[in-house]
């Protein structure tokens, strides 16, 4: 049973969308950031009997922390992200959520407004009950759509026994994805007059040769590196710069190369893999990794899976679909932290797209699954594990 009527949690969630929270480091053209957004948040958390507060990452960059119950039993946390991609190209109203059926639509209505609302009404539910013997806590956390600053923030701060978040899922239980690694290859040449072949050299050539030694690895090497839910691993490259003038020998060529990665892979390795295939083209050249996000696994044995698992065969009559996806997201910095994650989100299209909308009614048995499980799981007295404290 929702604790609010479900006309509520409507109008909750087309107030979510109103508030624009562009991720100001992926479009500041936009002006927007999260503030307003958070402020909405705890206000109407703190209106629903959940302590609720904001906690700054950096100067107007804020994640929402809340909780309901107390540290006598288990910590559950609930994960959304409150930033949006920007509305460039968008065909719809990006900011005026029009409802048509049970689709609502706007920018962020899929991705991850939805499951902001779920956990909002979650927690709601949880203090309307008083009855809980743990903690649930909820991470509202900025920036998951450029560098998830705000993710990192809270995992050093916070410790919780398990965590769902509510990316859009269509229902399924994520329980597996990949992560990436970037890098920028450098090749050099010799600088020359335009005509004097007899003393120039490209590094533009020779960088081709280093992007046919890639595109191989890629093609007829990782694609055979299968995993159970996920899929293969692959590369490409991403960017490429090179060359001072029409007229001039180009003396350097830059390309930036992006390696999506799988959660049996050794980073080094990969690493390793790559520059071996960059030396084997081109001797004179180098390689500098620059950014990494891990895969994300969860072991199907967790007891978060079990609950989240009993919770959605109790409403729905069958067992969730296990999936992984082919892309990153902040499941991976929970699980990091050794906190076991799982995600269940509600149903939609057009994340990141021109025209965005979500399924209401998935919203409302996202919620109804995030309740009953919230509530079995936080049943249990006894501590699960010793992370938390
Ligand atoms: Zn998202």
């Amino acid at each position: 049973m929702l604790p609010i009527p479900k006309s509520s949690v409507l109008e909750l969630l087309r107030y979510l969308i109103r508030i624009p929270s562009v991720n100001p480091s992926l479009s500041p053209e936009e002006g927007h950031n999260e503030v307003r957004i958070a402020e909405f948040i705890v206000e109407w958390l703190r209106r629903h009997n959940v302590e609720a507060r904001m906690e700054f990452v950096r100067p107007g960059r804020p994640n929402v922390y809340a909780e309901v119950g107390d540290d006598d039993g288990p910590t559950l946390c609930l994960c959304a992200h409150i930033d949006t991609v920007g509305t460039a190209g968008m065909e719809i109203d990006p900011f005026e959520p029009k409802v048509e059926g049970s689709n609502v639509y706007g920018r962020g209505s899929c991705d991850m407004k939805a499951g902001v609302a779920a956990l909002m009404v979650t927690a709601a539910s949880l203090a309307a009950s008083g009855s809980i013997k743990g903690k649930l806590i909820l991470a509202l956390v900025c920036d998951e759509e450029y560098a998830s600053i705000g993710a990192d923030d809270f995992v050093s701060r916070h410790k919780a026994d398990a965590c769902i978040l509510t990316e859009p899922s269509d229902l399924k239980m994520v329980i597996a994805h990949r992560g990436f690694l970037w890098g920028k290859v450098t090749t050099y040449g010799r600088s020359a007059h335009g005509s004097r072949w007899d003393l120039g050299e490209s590094a533009i050539k020779k960088m081709a040769n280093v992007v046919v030694g890639l595109d191989d690895l890629d093609k007829n090497v990782l694609r055979n590196r299968q995993e159970h839910l996920i899929g293969p691993a692959s590369m490409h490259v991403s960017l490429i710069n090179g060359g001072v003038g029409v007229s001039t020998y180009a003396p350097e060529c830059t390309i930036d190369i992006e390696r999506r990665t799988l959660p049996s892979e050794n980073v080094d390795r990969i690493r390793l893999e790559i520059e071996e295939v960059v030396q084997r083209a081109v001797k004179d050249s180098k390689v500098d990794w620059y950014f990494e996000r891990s895969p994300f696994s969860c072991n199907p044995n967790e007891l978060i899976i079990q609950h989240v698992t009993a919770s959605y065969e109790s409403l729905l009559g069958k067992k969730p679909e296990s999936v992984g996806w082919p892309f990153w997201t902040d499941a991976t910095i929970f699980q990091a932290a050794g906190i076991p994650t799982v995600n269940i989100g509600a149903s939609g299209v057009g994340l990141h797209e021109s025209v965005e909308w979500v399924d209401f009614d998935s919203v409302l048995v996202n919620t109804e699954i995030l309740i009953q499980t919230a509530t079995t799981f936080l049943q249990n007295k006894e501590r699960i594990g010793n992370i938390n404290k």
